[in-house]
């Protein structure tokens, strides 16, 4: 029986039009815009300037404090500026622009690290945080902080989420496909790292060949097993994935590492696995570029900066108008308005939908039918957290929920009010979770 958790919807999985093509090269970008801030924390600080020559993997911008991250230059080329440019979260961030140069890129890499077995535990979380690894799922956590645990706590499972629960999207799956080895030597480094001593690779039961590729690779390795998870929305969010696999519980407001584990996706540790044995920064990923008007829907592996413009041309364009632009999956992704936007760390999906029907956004009276709750993964009144959000009343959101909203949309895609639920909640959790810190600080 595939393990799972309470609550959670099933949206069609609409994974047909690219889970059976594997991960391309993208052409080489005309521009290449890689954003300051493609992380949760500080921003990194420009180390270039304008008319600088850079080389591929060479570092762009370095962290600003312990919670950052550096980013790197994916091409060699020339800085044609260090300027505001449209972000995927909205508004105009600081962003490296390069113009990359003709040819082959000229590479500079960190010294690879030959024996694991004799590095030391502080020098390969030194080497993520130095290649700028984050949480490749769409938090975009720095990942060198995430692997060490609070003072007084401990790890004893690591999680890899090969889950890719969000319609359409199937990169991971190709990655765990074609880079399913590199993916589970990524997963030992991380329990080298953290001291646990179970690592289990969480899949969805609709990706029953990555499933086999991932058990073939294990078979001989007691500690790391797969787990199979059932095919429901939001299956890949950490908390549900380490319910379904663990059957533990993230007390409310809590982190993974209480219940002493440690999650990442498969991406993830592709890219420490990249870092740690090759040298390699973080300035590539796999995106899943699909939806029913893209010509030709594809899986590509981008240099991260590449704007969203180009690679569409790649894969031969919109069939018909798009009304819907998003980066990520239908249920958690962030609508776009622009083509030059440019391709994160955090980017996993670009999708393209044609035009919605305008009923579909008109919000109508609660009808108290109560699916909202029965169908949220995290046990929380949807409707009311909504109503007092869009009200400003700060406690009454919070006390139906709004701080420990995961964002997932489930409720919002029941409500047969079609009520703006997620929306709301979103916009008042900021202000709830801070209030949270500030109480946390004075107690
Ligand atoms: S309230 Fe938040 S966690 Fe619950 S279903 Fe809605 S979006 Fe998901
Ligand atoms: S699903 Fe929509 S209509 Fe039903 S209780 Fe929740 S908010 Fe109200």
């Amino acid at each position: 029986m595939p393990l799972t958790f309470s609550g959670g919807v099933h949206p069609p999985e609409s994974k047909h039009l690219t889970c059976a093509k594997p991960i391309e090269p993208a052409g080489r970008p005309t521009e290449i815009i890689v954003p300051l801030s493609q992380h949760i924390g500080g921003p990194a600080t420009p180390v270039v300037e304008k008319g600088d020559e850079v080389s591929a993997g060479q570092m762009i911008g370095e962290p600003s404090g312990f919670v950052s991250a550096p980013v790197h230059s994916p091409v060699s080329g020339t800085v044609k500026k260090v300027a505001d440019h449209p972000h995927v979260m909205g508004g105009e961030k600081p962003a490296v622009i390069i113009t990359p140069a003709e040819g082959e890129d000229s590479w500079t890499l960190m010294e690879p690290f030959t024996d694991l077995d004799r590095t030391p535990v502080e020098k390969l979380v030194e080497r993520i945080r130095e290649a700028g690894i984050v949480g490749l799922g769409g938090a975009t956590f720095p990942t060198s902080v995430k692997v060490v645990p609070p003072k007084g706590h401990s790890f004893d499972t690591v999680i890899l989420n090969g889950a890719e629960c969000e319609p359409f999207l199937t990169c991971d799956h190709q990655l765990m496909l074609s880079r399913g080895a590199e993916i589970v030597k990524g997963l030992k480094i991380l329990l080298k790292i953290t001291g646990a001593q179970t690592g289990v690779i969480g899949i969805e039961a609709n990706k029953p060949d990555a499933v086999k590729h991932l058990e073939e690779l294990t078979r001989h390795t007691a500690h790391i097993v797969v787990a199979v998870c059932r095919v429901k929305y939001p299956q890949g969010a950490e908390k549900q994935l380490i319910k379904s696999i663990l059957d533990r519980e993230v007390p409310v407001g809590g982190l993974p590492f209480q219940v002493k584990v440690l999650v990442q996706n498969v991406g993830t540790a592709y890219a420490i696995w990249d870092a740690v044995v090759n040298g390699r920064p973080l300035v590539e990923r796999a995106v899943t570029v699909t939806g029913p008007i893209v010509a030709e829907p594809r899986n590509l592996w981008v240099k991260v900066g590449t704007p969203i413009g180009e690679i569409l041309e790649q894969c031969g364009g919109l069939t018909d108008d798009a009304a819907r632009f998003i980066l990520g999956g239908p249920m958690m992704g962030l609508a776009q308005h622009r083509f030059d936007i440019p391709v994160t760390k955090g980017t996993s999906g670009v999708l393209f939908l044609p035009p919605p029907r305008p009923e579909d956004f008109i919000a109508t009276p609660c009808i108290r039918c109560a699916q909202c709750v029965d169908v949220c993964p995290m046990n929380l009144v949807p409707c009311e957290a909504a109503t007092f959000s869009e009200a400003e009343m700060l406690d009454e959101a919070e006390a139906y929920g709004a701080g420990d909203c995961i964002e997932c949309g489930s409720c919002s895609y029941v409500c047969p009010a079609r009520r703006h639920l997620v929306q709301s909640i979103k916009v008042s959790k900021p202000a709830v979770l801070k209030r949270r810190a500030e109480r946390a600080k004075s107690a």
